[in-house]
């Protein structure tokens, strides 16, 4: 009687320690799985410029650009009434 107690008590232990580690592995998915996530928001911090009229920082996708040439650097304004500015400027 005494064994087959003491073999209840090890089983006992042994399933607690699977679900600890199954709880650990979990959690540690999880917060791998939140770091996947939180990722690519690093990756889409957009680039700022500047513009150049008022160097106001803008994002780069919500300026004004002007192109001189094909080859050319843009340059970048924060509206239309700077990228006139700058246009004035340029010419
Ligand atoms: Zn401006």
């Amino acid at each position: 009687m005494r064994a087959l107690l003491f073999f209840v008590f090890i089983i006992l232990i042994f399933v607690a320690i699977r679900f600890t580690l199954k709880r650990i592995n979990q959690i540690s998915a999880e917060a791998d799985s939140e770091e996947r996530e939180s990722a690519p928001v690093s990756d889409d911090v957009e680039t700022m410029v500047a513009c150049e009229v008022c160097q106001v920082n803008l994002p780069k996708s919500e300026a004004l650009v002007i192109k001189l040439s094909e080859n050319a650097e843009p340059h970048f304004a924060c509206s239309e009434a700077h990228l006139k500015t700058l246009s004035n400027k340029l010419n």
